[in-house]
């Protein structure tokens, strides 16, 4: 996505653009379409433009992404998405509502929806419309999972850590795209190199979901994030990056001066959000669970670093220590919590603080752990998860749903399963509008760096395309999310339209 003169215009756009833009007059058409981007008359600035046409579409393009579109993209380039589509007959859910709505007619044009109507919709025929009849099928909003890691769901964790990353991103690559077609059209990424991946779905030089990315999670030495091998450590101030460093897992900071310095280069990459890790974890080695990990200075200067941005700090913690702390530092999101008290489940209500919570359970959603002191600490979280999902509801805590499945291809297969499985402490609705809505909310809260401005989650018009056709009624049996090869018939993002089984 570009930013230019305050209009925002996405990758997708440019790419098209760019598949008009052929040979010598290359640098004069960019020239042309900067100049029209800034609103100025293209006779007054052409020559202008033109000298300085490199620079001009740098500063333009997308923070982390300062460099020009990629060549040759334009045999790659997504199905167009300039051909609206009209829905004929649907029943809408729309995010928020418990009820389906009347049947109703939806027009798609470029990448959002136009139009909603209970009465036809009519078009013109030189619009070359797609249309399709749904026969009183149910539309709803693309599905958002709010801890993804689109570098790590599928991939066992000893190949992470010694796999040749070409191999490991080609990987991730695929799972992007099976990931949309699982009806995940946005996943917010919590940790790991995905930004070239990306600028690649964005582009459409490979298919995959919205991703917001994390770029690396920030961790203490001995923190969750601390995957360091042994001959890594000790580190020498100024010494050599570990190799997930180098990879952009992990960001390795101890102090705030550093905290702050690693926040700034995942902005600088992309970012659209920042992840630290709090406390204790699962699969790291070298934590206990009931750790309380940085200190108030530390987690505060990757807040205001964020702030800076326009955007927010995401915190790995599952005890009231480490959640306390990093309320008091100004994070706005907490990932996990299981191990939560009443008091803190209180404090995060009054503070309108999210909570990223996750139905961790000792069952066949669980990711693959190895060896026995993450097993057992695995026990501790799954123990919390029913108490925290009670506090949630008890306190009406923003609520958000994701899966942070990792190292392994057949849990990741089961992203809507996990989905499904909400209904144990929420109607069919409200896990829905969890994922759908309130997750939709949540992505809006990198602010200005929002790489995807624009009403995500719902079913309204001005709202991004992004729309699942299911065949049967989502909020009566949830478990369609379950089988979506079989139950979603259309999978529309960003308005382009990537699987239609409709039975013609
Ligand atoms: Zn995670």
């Amino acid at each position: 996505m570009m930013k230019v003169a305050g209009q925002k215009v996405t990758a997708n756009d440019a790419g098209r653009r760019a598949e008009r833009i052929r040979g010598p007059n290359l640098a004069i058409e960019l020239g042309r379409m900067c100049a029209r981007i800034l609103g100025r008359t293209p006779a007054s600035t052409l020559a202008l433009m033109s000298a300085f046409v490199v620079g001009s579409c740098q500063v333009g393009l997308a923070q982390g992404d300062a460099d020009l579109e990629a060549p040759g993209l334009a045999p790659f380039a997504a199905p167009a998405s300039s051909r609206p589509t009209l829905f004929q007959n649907v029943r809408i859910f729309d995010g928020r509502s418990a009820a389906l709505s009347a049947p109703s007619n939806v027009l798609v044009r470029g990448n959002t929806i136009a139009r909603i109507s209970v009465n036809p919709i009519t078009v013109e025929a030189s619009e070359n419309v797609r249309v399709i009849a749904a026969n009183g099928r149910v539309l709803m909003p693309g599905l958002i999972d709010a801890h993804w890691h689109a570098f790590m769901a599928a991939t066992p964790q000893m190949l992470l850590m010694t796999a040749d990353p070409n191999y490991l991103h080609l990987l991730a690559a695929r799972q992007a795209e099976a990931t949309l077609m699982r009806g995940f059209t946005t996943i917010r990424d919590l940790g790991g190199p995905v930004f070239g991946l990306k600028r690649a779905i964005d582009e459409g030089v490979m298919i995959g979901p919205r991703i917001y990315p994390s770029g690396a999670f920030i961790s203490q030495t001995s923190g969750h994030g601390d995957f360091r091998f042994s001959f890594e450590v000790p580190r020498v101030t100024g010494g050599p990056l570990s190799h997930s460093e180098v990879e952009g897992i992990a960001a390795i900071a101890d102090s705030p001066d550093e905290v702050r310095l690693r926040a700034r280069e995942q902005l600088r990459g992309g970012a659209s959000q920042i992840k630290l890790m709090g406390g204790g974890g699962v699969a790291s080695p070298y934590n206990p669970i009931e750790s309380t990990q940085y200190t108030e200075p530390e987690i505060r200067a990757a807040v205001e670093a964020a702030e800076n941005w326009g955007t927010y700090v995401t915190i790995h913690a599952y005890t009231p220590r480490a959640i306390q702390q990093a309320v008091a530092a100004g994070v706005k999101c907490i990932e996990h919590g299981q191990l939560i008290d009443e008091p803190t489940a209180k404090l995060l209500a009054d503070n309108g603080i999210w909570w990223s919570l996750q139905p961790f359970m000792d069952d066949e959603n669980a990711s693959p752990l190895v060896n026995p002191v993450s097993q057992k600490k695995a026990q501790e979280v799954f123990a919390g998860t029913e108490n925290a999902y009670r506090l949630a509801k008890k306190y009406k805590i923003k609520t958000a749903f994701g899966t942070d499945i990792l190292f392994d291809a057949r849990v990741a297969g089961r992203q809507g399963a996990i989905l499904a499985r909400m209904v144990r402490w929420y109607t069919p609705a409200e896990a829905l509008k969890m994922a759908t809505a309130d997750n939709g909310e949540l992505m809006a809260l990198s602010g200005f760096i929002n790489p995807y401005p624009g009403k995500l989650g719902v079913v309204e018009e001005g709202a991004l395309a992004d729309l699942l056709l299911v065949d049967g009624n989502p909020l009566e049996n949830i478990k369609l999310v379950e089988d979506p090869d079989k139950n979603f018939l259309v999978i529309m993002k960003d308005g382009t339209v990537y699987k239609d089984t409709v039975p013609k």
